[in-house]
């Protein structure tokens, strides 16, 4: 079966499995420079890395791309120059409160359906659309079990090998997870898997991270989906509802969703201090610093990552930004 893979959550994984090929959303390592993204200024580390992986990769057979960043508008030039991998890029409009914007993106979805078709798929009867819908709640209902239960970071790393490959970890855990540092949560684009190792930093310090609103964690699974339609309702229509109509993204124009997301979670955890971490050259999370410094009602601390390195600054910064909340 073909693997497809991308790298954005507004791309619905149900749609490519119903075409009969596998879905597959990467994190990348790093940012390594190894690839058709080679050493460039300008470029976003989590662009080159998810390019150069996915490209590394001798499974995959195509790659989609989504138009939420110039970056990742950049990175299909790149494929197209210089792989002969298939790409795709779908239009997620920025503007998300008209029936416009949403009947847009509906026909993304059916223009992504064509290029899976010319990748080998099948297009779906109605049924098994809704099918596998129902497969994908299930399982993420499951997912969202493990919230509290396993330390926040482990929760976006079980969600992340959800993405990777449709397989949720038996954790064998049931009893909810107590940190005892002081409770920070991370906000900011996606994290390659090196990053994860600033959650070590931050442990070491005495922090301990109760919340992940990075791309790669909670705050992007879509909504749950509403099965209880007639054998007539479009599944493509509630696929849309549920992702386009829900995650709260960066990029939307207004983008009071992230922050409203943001307000519940901060409250319900009792956090004390976010902490932001920014892709070098990432616009999209660089323009909301001094708006989430003056909205945030504790302090943050603004993080730059480079791919290569999480950098000796950054670890000084996380220590004294811990020792200034204890
Ligand atoms: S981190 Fe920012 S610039 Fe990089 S791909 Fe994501 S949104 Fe685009």
């Amino acid at each position: 079966m073909g693997l497809i893979a991308y790298s954005c959550p507004y791309v619905p994984a149900e749609i490519i499995a119903a075409y009969g090929l596998t879905p597959s959303r990467i994190l990348p390592s790093s940012g390594s420079f190894s690839g058709p993204v080679g050493v460039t200024a300008g470029v976003c580390p989590y662009m080159r890395g998810f390019i150069n992986s996915a490209c590394a990769s001798s499974e995959v057979d195509a790659i989609i791309l989504t138009t939420v960043c110039d970056q990742m508008r950049r990175a299909k030039d790149y494929l197209d120059q210089r792989t002969d991998i298939p790409s795709f890029m779908l239009n997620v409009p920025s503007t998300w409160q008209t029936a416009e914007a949403l009947r847009l993106y509906v026909s993304e979805i059916r223009r992504l359906g064509h290029f899976l078709e010319r990748m080998g798929g099948q297009p779906p009867e109605v049924d098994a659309m809704w099918r596998i819908m129902e497969s994908y709640d299930r399982k993420r209902g499951k997912l969202r079990s493990l919230k509290g239960v396993l330390p926040a970071i482990e929760y976006s790393l079980a969600i992340a090998k959800f993405n990777k490959s449709g397989r949720i970890a038996d954790t064998g855990v049931n009893v909810p997870f107590t940190g005892k540092g002081i409770p920070l949560a991370l906000i900011g684009g996606p994290m390659t898997m090196m990053d994860f190792q600033l959650v070590e930093m931050v442990r070491e310090y005495g922090g301990d991270i109760v919340l992940d609103g990075t791309e790669s964690g909670e705050r992007t699974m879509p909504a749950r989906f509403n099965f209880r339609h007639s054998i007539h309702d479009d599944p493509i229509e509630e696929l849309a509802e549920c992702y386009f109509g829900y995650i709260p993204g960066v990029f939307r124009r207004p983008n009071s969703e992230l922050y409203r997301w943001l307000m519940r979670e901060l409250d319900s955890l009792k956090i004390l201090g976010v902490i932001l971490i920014r892709h070098t050259w990432c616009d999209k999370w660089h323009a909301e610093v001094c708006r989430l410094k003056e909205w945030l009602k504790v302090p943050l601390l603004d993080i730059e990552i480079d791919g290569e390195s999480l950098i000796v600054r950054n670890s000084c910064r996380i220590q004294a930004f811990i020792e200034a909340l204890s």
